[in-house]
């Protein structure tokens, strides 16, 4: 029998490819990109730059130059090691390939980053999860139980939390990782607007690496993750990435803008100010609860049914992420993501005009 269903797993068949909506003529506030781009006349010497490359030779395989600098830019402490991804989603891929497979578990809370399943479900690893309270805090004391049970392979922990935008407790995070029997990963993929890190902790725990990626700070086209951590699993990490999986158009452009991060390092700082500015308009609305962001995201859930105000918004020509799962706690959630000024405002004004 040559069909799929005799040789693709069932976990895999059961899946669905992972959708991104089109956002055409949109104003487009699902995806948590950075709504700014490079000044003009930046612009034109990245330009010039990229003219330089030879894109006829592979990219240099260890990414030695922009690891330099990312080490500098990021104070990666000199201990550490450093593996660079096709994003971090190509990071937590090898993560996962390096410690998961039959019969090993990840864990993570939930609700949390959606790629932490489908990445264990996609290398034949287990996906389990623990709920958090009804204010997106973490039950302590379940999730250490929990850990003790099932001896994850690997725990995932978003900080802040992607899709509920709070962080988690540093008392609750360093209980994970010390009870935790295998790897935590604290991926702090929205550092650039909370500012907290566990980066200069990693020397405490050989069991912790640190992720970080440069998509919500401007460069999500670029496609650039990071993963710190003990250098002897970094060493293992090293093993299973692909020889060029960061292109020499990634490196040169990544090496470009950190030349210039102050840069990014400004806009974020704008869409921190403007998410206290939009997080305070929302809450002038009645009908809806607005959670409190670290990220660049507000989670904000309505009375009404979720799918309903997120249709609408769509005729208004405004996308958002709609999250909702009825019987979960993300039930008539949806996730904006902080916009321009005047985004922020045209998303503020069709909700008035509805809601
Ligand atoms: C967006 C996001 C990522 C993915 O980042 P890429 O580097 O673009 O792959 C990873 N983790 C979390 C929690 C995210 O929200």
């Amino acid at each position: 029998m040559k069909s799929v269903d005799r040789w693709v797993s069932p976990a895999i068949r059961a899946l669905s490819a992972y959708h991104v909506p089109p956002a055409e003529g949109l104003v487009k506030l699902d995806a948590m990109e950075n709504p700014y781009t490079l000044p003009e006349e930046l612009r034109d010497q990245w330009l010039q730059r990229l003219g330089q490359v030879d894109i006829n030779r592979y990219p240099d395989a260890g990414a030695h130059q922009l690891k330099t600098q990312i080490r500098d830019v990021f104070e990666i402490p000199q201990n550490c090691g450093l593996a660079l991804g096709n994003g971090s989603d190509e990071l937590i891929q090898m993560t996962a390939s390096l410690v998961g497979g039959p019969g090993r578990t990840i864990l993570a809370p939930a609700p949390s980053f959606s790629m932490y399943e489908i990445i264990s479900l996609t290398t034949s690893t287990d996906f389990m999860e623990v709920s958090l309270n009804q204010d997106f805090t973490p039950d302590k004391n379940e999730f250490i139980r929990v850990i003790n049970e099932v001896e994850p392979a690997c725990v995932f922990i978003s900080y802040p939390n992607n899709p509920t935008g709070n962080s988690f407790d540093r008392d609750f995070i360093e209980a994970v990782i010390t009870s935790a029997p295998g790897l935590v990963v604290v991926d702090e993929a929205y550092f650039p607007f909370s500012g907290k890190s566990f980066l200069q902790e990693i020397h405490r725990f050989p069991n912790l690496l640190v992720m970080r990626t440069l998509s919500k700070n401007g460069l999500a086209g670029l496609r650039l993750g990071m993963m710190m951590g003990d250098p002897k699993w970094l060493d293992q990490i090293e093993k299973i990435r692909l020889p060029y999986n960061v292109n020499s158009l990634t490196q040169v452009s990544v090496e470009f803008c950190l030349d210039h991060f102050s840069v990014l390092t400004a806009q974020a700082q704008q869409i921190v100010e403007d998410r206290q500015r939009l997080a305070a308009e929302l809450g002038k609305l009645s009908g809806l609860t607005v959670f409190p962001s670290e990220a660049n995201f507000i989670l904000v859930k309505f009375d009404q049914n979720a799918d309903t105000v997120f249709e609408q918004l769509k005729q208004r020509r405004v996308l958002v992420k709609n999250l909702n799962h009825p019987g979960t706690l993300l039930e008539n959630c949806l996730r904006i993501t902080v916009g321009t000024p005047k985004q922020n405002r045209q998303l503020v004004s069709a909700l008035e005009s509805f809601l």
